[in-house]
């Protein structure tokens, strides 16, 4: 008992339990998807008409598939979390509790160590996912949408929701991170996983000229990806694509085209 007392809430309370992890994915999941789509889809849909990288706007049941999949996600979200918990309560993991025990530098470096972390992860778990041999389990779900809406970010079969999620423990046993940073890090996750998948693309069609563009990855990157099932596997930056030879081959002409169309 004074065992439990002395652990963090987060530990003990309802929000680290399955439900509670489910609906926090959920809360983050539906707040952003639907700015997102209240933004691109409602609002600005004739002012920004010119930046939609496939023009056409996906059907209703498209929506309603990204939907139905995306709240099982949330619930292979919760089992996972809730038992990324349980490896801290066993002392697994290396989660830290008292904010000053690191200051804030070291916050804010465990949440870019999360993010550049998270972009490896996802590259060479993706492009596993494209074998032949795994690609019908894993990840075709995901790639029904062949233009997808922020709905569909996370559209994933449940054996995919749970490789997504693996992250969860990937990063907490590797880095001394506390919960809130780790909190940040799912923000920022949610934040570019949905703009990837909105459709638009916002930069300036300078940006592949640039440094910027060769470090940075876009949405058009991932809208060509669903379109062509072909090469564009990154995630946040387009380092691992340009390491590996696998951008697209038509990635900058697609960016071109999309970025200085008329208004
Ligand atoms: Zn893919
Ligand atoms: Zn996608």
């Amino acid at each position: 008992m004074v065992l439990a007392e002395a652990l963090p809430p987060l530990l003990t309370g309802p929000r680290g339990t399955v439900g509670g992890i489910a609906l926090q994915s959920l809360g983050n999941y539906a707040f952003w998807a639907g700015l997102a789509w209240l933004l691109g889809y409602v609002l600005f849909r004739r002012r920004w008409a010119a930046r939609k990288i496939i023009p056409a706007y996906p059907a209703a049941a498209d929506i309603r598939r990204e939907l139905g999949w995306s709240l099982l996600t949330v619930v292979v979200y919760g089992l996972v979390g809730a038992g990324t918990l349980w490896l801290a309560k066993q002392g697994w993991t290396r989660l830290y509790w008292k904010l000053d025990a690191h200051g804030p530098l070291w916050f804010w470096a465990t949440v870019a160590g999360a993010i550049v972390l998270h972009d490896t992860y996802f590259y060479w778990t993706h492009r596993l996912m494209h074998h032949p041999r795994l690609f019908r389990w894993f990840h075709r779900v995901h790639h029904e949408s062949v233009n997808p809406s922020p709905w569909a970010a996370y559209c994933f079969s449940p054996l995919e929701a749970a490789v997504q999620a693996a992250i969860f423990p990937v990063v907490v046993c590797l880095l001394p991170i506390h919960p809130l940073a780790f909190a940040a890090f799912m923000v920022w996750q949610i934040v570019f996983n949905v703009v990837g998948h909105t459709g638009y693309e916002f930069y300036p069609s300078w940006l592949l000229d640039s440094w910027l563009g060769r470090f940075l990855n876009t949405p058009t990157n991932h809208i060509q990806h669903h379109e062509s099932f072909r090469g564009n596997f990154s995630l946040y930056f387009n380092l691992w694509d340009r390491l590996m030879g696998t951008n697209h081959p038509e990635y900058a002409a697609r960016f071109r085209e999309v970025t200085t169309r008329p208004r």
